[in-house]
């Protein structure tokens, strides 16, 4: 490692690798550090990716042999109790067709490296199995650089780069990122379960090279603020299920339970059948949302994607805000290094060219959305449960007049929930996503 360079990069997840791609491309001395033993080695992701964003920072990525596992031509939502559920998807022959990968699914062990493996092309240096322990500062508090694990210690910057993840101590001692708060975090555990790929074709009822993704929302996360996810890869499943990291403490819910009781759901278990679990892992995610956002820089250094909390939990979008912001955080580098001015006042264009990309525009439209989640359990309970009751009263053929069912189905609903209560679980869902 050396002892100095123009930009040192903390972590090589999709926001530091973003970023290093741009400098790179520029001519900046960049150094990413990386604490895993290759890129990718810590991470986890559900495992989908956007093309649009990767595209911005590698135009040619398919043809560069991005790993992708499966372009996913199909999106299914499921609203489910612990018995059943309701399904809604979107396929669409575009994506069948022209295979555009606007959404695919990767591996984020193997994309992570590839992508790290772009930036050394381009002339980043990737330091692995390094930890940075500590932040340098100059007397006046100005960031410096970064302290390692590495016997060789320091490497001074012009400025660094923060895109550490969620769990990053180094942005808390900025004293601009506060310790999430465990009402704002999401944990998520995830199970790799290998199939052969003919069985995933058949089950998903999909061509070769193509996916499917399912959302699954309501009973699955045990009352819960949380979200099942099933994605599928070339030869498995990425299973996820996740919840809010205080509804766990609350619920004194165990994170591998929650796993075991979602594989043996009626709408989940058919799918995985005979296959092999892989993998199991578990991450936070964050969940804070546009009124929670940290200032994003300072004198020295920037925040980019999961440090930063850049994270969209209704679309489940976070490497692409990751990816994004470490561009546009890159670029702000860029221009401060003209102006030969790391300070904050010239480093304020960053959080500027969020506040004008989809990223904050798509935060602060959401910015009532975790806060709807967290306030309204009853969709994790009590919605559930009426609507498996609708469900079942309707579809079962008992001679009993539909009149009749619909009748004690409203019944039901007003006793438990009340027609004011479901008034306003209607009207404050609709004012968290407008
Ligand atoms: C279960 C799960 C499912 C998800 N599914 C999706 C999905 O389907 N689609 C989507 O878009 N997003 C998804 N996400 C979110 C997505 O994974 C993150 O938003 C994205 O990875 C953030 O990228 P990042 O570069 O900011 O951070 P990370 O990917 O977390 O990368 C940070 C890197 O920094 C390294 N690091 C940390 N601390 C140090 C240190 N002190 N020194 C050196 N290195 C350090 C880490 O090892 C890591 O490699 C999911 C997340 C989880 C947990």
């Amino acid at each position: 490692m050396p002892e100095r360079c123009e930009v040192a990069i903390v972590g090589a997840g999709p926001a530091g690798i973003s970023a290093a791609c741009i400098l790179a491309d520029h001519g900046v001395q960049t150094v990413v550090l990386e604490r895993g033993e290759f890129p990718g080695a810590k991470n986890i992701s559900g495992g989908v990716l956007y093309g649009h964003d990767l595209a911005r920072i590698l135009p040619d990525f398919a043809e560069q042999g991005c790993p992708v596992e499966r372009n996913i031509v199909e999106s299914r939502i499921w609203y489910a109790s612990n018995e059943g559920g309701y399904s809604l998807s979107y396929r669409d022959r575009i994506f069948e067709e022209e295979k555009r990968h606007n959404v695919f699914s990767v591996a984020r062990a193997r994309f992570d490296r590839w992508f790290a493996d772009q930036a050394g092309r381009k002339g980043a240096l990737i330091v692995c199995s390094t930890v940075v322990t500590d932040l340098l500062r100059d007397e006046k508090g100005r960031v410096r650089g970064v302290r390692t694990d590495r016997p060789e210690g320091d490497l001074e910057a012009d400025v660094v780069l923060l895109a550490d993840g969620i769990n990053s101590p180094l942005a808390a001692q900025t004293g601009f990122r506060p310790e999430p708060d465990p009402g704002h975090v999401a944990l998520a555990v995830k199970e790799i379960i290998e199939l052969s790929e003919e069985t995933v074709n058949e089950r998903f009822n999909v061509s070769q090279g193509d996916g499917v993704t399912i959302e699954i929302l309501g009973g699955v996360t045990q009352g819960m603020n949380g979200v099942g996810a099933l994605y599928t890869n070339k030869k498995s499943l990425s299973l996820v299920i996740g919840g809010n990291l205080q509804d766990f403490a609350d619920l004194k819910l165990k994170p591998y339970e929650l796993m075991e009781s979602f594989k043996g759901h009626p709408m989940v278990k058919p799918l995985i059948r005979d296959g092999e679990p892989r993998e199991y892992m578990a991450h936070w995610l964050p969940e804070a949302g546009y009124e929670h956002l940290p200032k994003l820089c300072g004198d020295g250094f920037l925040i980019a994607g999961d440090s930063g909390f850049l994270f969209n939990a209704l679309h489940r979008e976070g490497s692409n805000m990751a990816m994004v912001s470490g561009e546009l955080a890159a670029r702000t580098i860029l221009e401060a290094r003209q102006a030969g001015d790391f300070s904050r006042a010239k480093l304020e264009d960053y959080p500027g060219r969020l506040e004008d990309s989809f990223i904050l525009k798509d935060l602060k439209k959401y910015r009532r959305f975790p806060g709807f989640l967290q306030k309204h359990k009853e969709l994790f309970t009590v919605v559930p449960e009426l609507s498996r009751m609708a469900g079942r009263e309707m579809l079962s053929v008992d001679g009993v007049p539909k009149k009749a069912k619909q009748q004690a189905i409203w019944k039901r609903i007003k006793r438990q929930l009340s027609v004011i209560g479901l008034l306003r679980l209607l009207f404050a869902g609709i004012r968290s996503v407008k």
